[in-house]
């Protein structure tokens, strides 16, 4: 974390569980456990039948709620999706573009990754964009060169007025859903080269502005020691998530 720079963010993706019932309870228990946090923005990433409970319940809570994915287009024949729109006149504030499993389970490319943050951002929303390598690339060291092309891409004729909007998540895929973590040096170093390649691209002082969260296993144990690194601004949680004691306990961490 660096507060001086950047806003820290926690932010829970539920993927595909709770229902509007079960969410409306999560956001009171978080509610009573976490208060008003000063240092960390809370975000969670809720599925889109569950919003417009989240918006309800966190109207007199300092949580934010997003979606896990959009549609690149305003409106049409694409049957089943969702318009960010659509979202942001619900209340949603962030959005997740390009999570792994969207990538693996749904065909989206690093460049419908960059279709969606522009429109994302042209709707008002912050887009959350996923970004981390497999085990092979790892093992074949091309990791910083694939992290590269997937931020390169993502924001390919974003402007950089647009940049404080935006906000990345790097996962690497061997650590989503696993148990395991990246060592908190592994998530410095990757988190570190995004923060230089968007610095390549708009310059020193829009990069330090930029969130840059970790995900893949992050835990209340685990989570000081991750966010303790100058360049890994917060997390995108997953399991972690799911449980109101868990889920407070990072967002402790975030707040020492
Ligand atoms: C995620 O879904 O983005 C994630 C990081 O999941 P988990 O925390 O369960 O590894």
């Amino acid at each position: 974390m660096n507060r001086k720079y950047r806003k820290t963010i926690i932010a829970g993706n539920w993927k595909m569980n709770k229902t509007p019932a079960q969410t409306k309870k999560m956001f009171e228990e978080l509610k009573a456990k976490v208060g008003k946090q000063k240092w960390c923005d809370v975000v969670l990433c809720v599925p889109f039948v569950d919003i417009p409970a989240a918006c309800k319940a966190s109207r007199d809570a300092k949580i934010a709620v997003a979606a896990q994915n959009m549609h690149f287009e305003e409106s049409g024949a694409y049957t089943g999706e969702v318009s960010a729109e659509m979202l942001s006149e619900l209340g949603v504030k962030y959005v997740i573009i390009g999570h792994s499993e969207r990538r693996e389970y749904y065909g989206e490319t690093d460049k419908t990754v960059n279709l969606k943050v522009k429109k994302a951002l042209e709707a008002g929303l912050r887009p959350i964009i996923c970004v981390g390598e497999t085990l092979e690339q790892r093992e074949f060291d091309v990791t910083a060169e694939h992290i590269a092309m997937q931020v390169k891409i993502a924001l390919n004729d974003v402007p950089a007025e647009k940049m404080r909007k935006i906000v990345f998540a790097y996962e690497p895929i061997w650590a989503i859903g696993t148990g395991k973590t990246a060592t908190a040096e592994q998530a410095a170093e990757v988190c570190g080269h995004i923060r230089a390649v968007i610095r390549a691209k708009y310059g020193a002082r829009i990069a330090r502005a930029v969130t840059i969260q970790y995900g893949g296993s992050m835990n209340a144990k685990n989570a000081s020691e991750l966010l303790a690194q100058s360049d890994v601004d917060g997390g995108l949680i997953g399991g972690a998530s799911l449980k109101t004691e868990d889920f407070a306990a990072i967002i402790n961490a975030a707040n020492q």
